[in-house]
């Protein structure tokens, strides 16, 4: 059987297999990768999803993507590995349900997409007769579900660089208790300090000995393993086939592809409902059809999802046949009438979000964070409109503890810390300290991974 090919938004990279788009991260176009055909599902392939368990379903779903890469039953015990953690499908009403990706290591969803990626570069790796370096830097999220997700995985070295003056005391410590393969560096400065060394890293000849990659959030790998939940709620509540309505609360819009993809699978899916938070860029581009980046982005409660300029916005419009380059100029207009039956947008201001959490938990005793509550109100909006709605369900992408002084003030209690938080508070710390200077990076780097 041919592996599954992947070809670049920006059409001037040559097409690649998974494992070459994975190690790869960006195109050399600076595009995006994304599938040449997408796999389909039949009626029957759906059927049968039903009842399984998410690592079954998440295998399902992949396979039909890494078919030539890795081998089925390696891809079954990767997917074992990767999501031994529950994924809440709770019902909230008659036709309203809420889906919680909030019970990995970190809290958040992005544990889902870093989880599976650290199995298939490990994978990827096995054979390799040196290590592969991932150089990340992080304010905050993605560096400790990086950390998490590629702990222990052989013949990979994970070096985060962190600006310990903005991280909070929980992030830092899931990065810093690990040890083993993981090596936090605190580099006195701030977040651009830290991407700008790794920027220079990477471009940097003196290192050319060492593999190193990115992990960064372009990555396809990200992408992949966002398809499969929307898979596993559809096949859960769709009844006979029928279509329902995904609500995801977005900011870089890797959540939303996720859905995307899966309604271009064939999975029932009637609508995809996209809040953002008052970074509106794409909710107005999706109104008038012209769209301006927001610079700098606003800053919200819902913090993940403050930005201005979606990186995946460039997938989103090549999957309506648009092009959109990486300064964010659209080349070539989607199809917008086509972009509408599928998709709809709206933008939720903090105030919105805050009322949102509290009459969630008034009503329905629903308990919702910023993030997740952005969702919930966007999906009332959408159903306000469309009242004779199908049955749909809403994404929660971070567990509320992450959330506890604000939670506190809107409902008068704080929310009980998963173990997955706890567990860190009690562990050693173990960490580097660096001066922001690129001298000391390349030198640190020579010395741990260097031949
Ligand atoms: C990253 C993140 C988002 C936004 O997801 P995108 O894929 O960037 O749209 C939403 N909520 C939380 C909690 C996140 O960490």
């Amino acid at each position: 059987m041919d592996p599954m090919l992947f070809a670049s938004t920006n059409r001037q990279a040559p097409q690649v297999t998974l494992a070459e788009a994975l190690l790869q991260g960006q195109a050399p176009d600076r595009g995006l990768y994304l599938p040449v055909a997408i796999p389909r599902f039949t009626r029957e392939d759906f059927a049968a999803l039903r009842d399984r368990p998410y690592p079954e379903t998440a295998s399902t779903v992949l396979k039909k993507f890494t078919l030539g890469t890795f081998p089925n039953d390696d891809l079954d015990a990767m997917c074992r590995r990767a999501y031994d953690f529950e994924v809440p499908l709770e019902q909230v009403d008659s036709r309203r349900h809420i889906m919680r990706l909030d019970r990995g290591p970190t809290a958040s969803f992005k544990d889902f997409a870093g989880r599976m990626m650290g199995q298939m570069f490990g994978k990827l790796r096995e054979k390799a007769a040196n290590r592969l370096v991932i150089l990340t830097a992080t304010s905050g999220d993605t560096g400790s579900a990086v950390a998490q997700a590629f702990y222990r995985i052989p013949n990979i070295e994970v070096a985060v660089l962190f600006p310990p003056a903005e991280v909070s005391d929980r992030q830092r410590k899931q990065m810093t208790t690990l040890g083993e393969n993981i090596t936090p560096i605190a580099v006195e400065g701030k977040f651009d300090d830290c991407q700008a060394l790794v920027k220079q890293a990477f471009a940097d000849p003196a290192l050319r000995g060492i593999s190193l990659t990115s992990a960064n959030s372009i990555n396809i790998g990200r992408l992949l393993p966002q398809i499969v939940y929307y898979v596993y709620a559809a096949a859960r509540l769709s009844e006979d086939g029928d279509p329902i309505i995904i609500s995801v609360p977005s900011g870089n819009f890797g959540n939303m592809m996720g859905a995307l993809l899966a309604l271009r699978m064939g999975v029932p899916i009637e609508k995809i409902v996209i809040a953002t938070n008052a970074n509106d860029e794409v909710p107005a581009f999706f109104k008038t059809g012209l769209y301006k980046k927001i610079v700098p982005s606003r800053h919200c409660l819902s913090n993940a999802m403050n930005v201005g300029h979606p990186s995946n916005l460039a997938r989103v419009l090549a999957l309506y046949g648009g092009w959109m380059d990486e300064t964010g100029t659209i080349r070539r207009m989607p199809d917008m009438n086509r972009l509408k039956e599928e998709l709809w947008a709206t933008s939720v201001n903090d105030e919105d979000t805050r009322r949102t959490i509290q009459s969630a938990w008034r009503e329905n005793r629903l308990l919702l964070e910023p993030h997740g509550a952005a969702g919930w109100l966007g999906l009332q909006r959408y159903l306000d409109e469309k009242p004779d709605s199908s049955v749909s369900v809403s994404i929660e992408t971070a567990h509320p503890a992450k959330f506890p002084e604000e939670i506190e003030n809107l409902l008068g209690f704080s929310p009980e810390t998963p173990p997955s938080l706890a567990n860190v508070e009690q562990k050693q710390e173990n960490y580097m300290k660096m001066p922001a200077d690129y001298k000391a990076f390349q030198e640190l780097i020579l010395d741990r991974y260097g031949a």
